[in-house]
């Protein structure tokens, strides 16, 4: 792989950044693709397939607490069907790839948005406006749609050849089915897509978080992926379903949570976590304990109180206390899960906040 490149491509895996990556790289560019990973998108295990089945030079980037801090600020340009900032996530992309683009060597940016295919993202105003907040007019391509496009800078130096590319617009996916083809690609990948920002089963395990952790992480949105989310006003616990979610909640723990075990019957590892490691009111944490232990059915059969162990940060023994606590999958406390339908209507209501209406 060469160790500078003439472009840098805004690479998701789906077939667009793909087609986008190999048209340039037809003209004699080299392209080094940008695979942006968080909590919320990224597929860094398919590196090695993308260089197998598409020739492409992919480095995966780590964007998740700089994309946290943007979905806490609140995205300027609102949402989507769900909690997907597409227009700021795009804005946010191309300015991430405008400052790693002189370490590569490279002179341009690449995307693979084609004008028309999407109706928030990808119409001619948005296009325009998210390459002007971006910063990047002066140095971005967007091949597959770039002869519907006034020309770029980066053309009119000849840098990329504009007749040598593809002039895709709108929805359809035809002339991108035909190029795949062209190209001879063993596997079409769909369009990018998997985006859980998108997807309601996660927006309602994020909202929370985004309400109620004073400066949230992309560790916070790791451990909001995994398990059973329970909250208790801003007091949040997450459950094991299965031996793959413990293990994976145990990894996650940080050294203020509270991490919560039933003593003498097999059952899901939970974690409370401590924003501030502010301390949980007493019948908090009961609530917590028993509905633990709920998930054991060896404890709910046992009848009474079972012991819950609760260990301060991850690992076993060190600032260890014990709950004896009923089983009971509804607290009196109230702790619930978070559902889709109340999220969204305070979604809507902060972004009228953030707007100013
Ligand atoms: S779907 Fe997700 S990754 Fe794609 S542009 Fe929207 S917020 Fe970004």
């Amino acid at each position: 792989m060469p160790k500078t490149y003439d472009a840098v491509c805004l690479f998701s895996g789906g077939l667009d950044s793909i087609l986008a990556a190999r048209v340039v790289m037809d003209q004699g560019l080299a392209v080094k693709c940008l695979h942006f990973t968080s909590p919320f998108f990224g597929h860094p295990e398919r590196m090695a397939k993308w260089a197998a089945l598409y020739g492409l030079d992919v480095e995966c980037v780590d964007v998740g607490d700089a994309f946290v801090a943007m979905l806490h600020r609140g995205p300027a340009n609102g949402y989507g069907k769900v909690l997907n900032p597409c227009v700021d996530c795009k804005i946010f992309m191309l300015a991430r790839a405008r400052e790693l683009m002189r370490s590569y060597g490279a002179r341009c940016i690449l995307s693979g948005e084609v004008v028309g295919q999407r109706p928030m993202s990808q119409r001619r105003d948005a296009l325009n406006a998210i390459s002007r907040d971006a910063g990047v007019r002066g140095v971005l391509v967007r091949p597959l749609c770039a002869r519907h496009l006034d020309i770029s800078p980066v053309e009119e130096a000849g840098i990329i050849d504009r007749d040598r590319l593809p002039a895709i617009a709108g929805r359809g996916r035809k002339v991108q089915l035909e190029l795949a083809r062209a190209y001879g690609f063993a596997e079409i990948p769909t369009p990018a897509g998997g985006c859980k920002l998108a997807e309601s089963e996660s927006a309602r395990r994020y909202w929370p978080v985004l309400r109620a952790a004073p400066r949230p992480t992309a560790a916070d949105f790791d451990l909001a992926n995994v398990g059973r989310q329970y909250w208790c006003g801003a007091h949040w616990l997450t459950v094991g379903r299965n031996r793959a979610d413990n293990e994976r909640i145990e990894s996650l723990a940080g050294e203020a949570d509270l991490v919560l075990r039933t003593v003498d019957f097999p059952g899901p590892l939970a974690v409370g976590r401590r924003f501030d490691a502010a301390d949980w009111p007493a019948e908090v944490l009961r609530g917590a304990g028993a509905l633990v232990a709920s998930f054991s059915g060896k404890a709910v059969a046992a009848g009474g109180a079972v012991r819950v162990s609760v260990t301060v940060g991850p690992g076993r023994g060190r600032d260890r206390f014990e709950l004896a606590v009923a089983p009971e999958r509804t607290p009196a406390v109230g702790w619930a899960e978070p559902g889709w339908n109340a999220a969204k209507v305070e979604i809507r209501e902060r972004m009228r906040t953030l707007r100013g209406e």
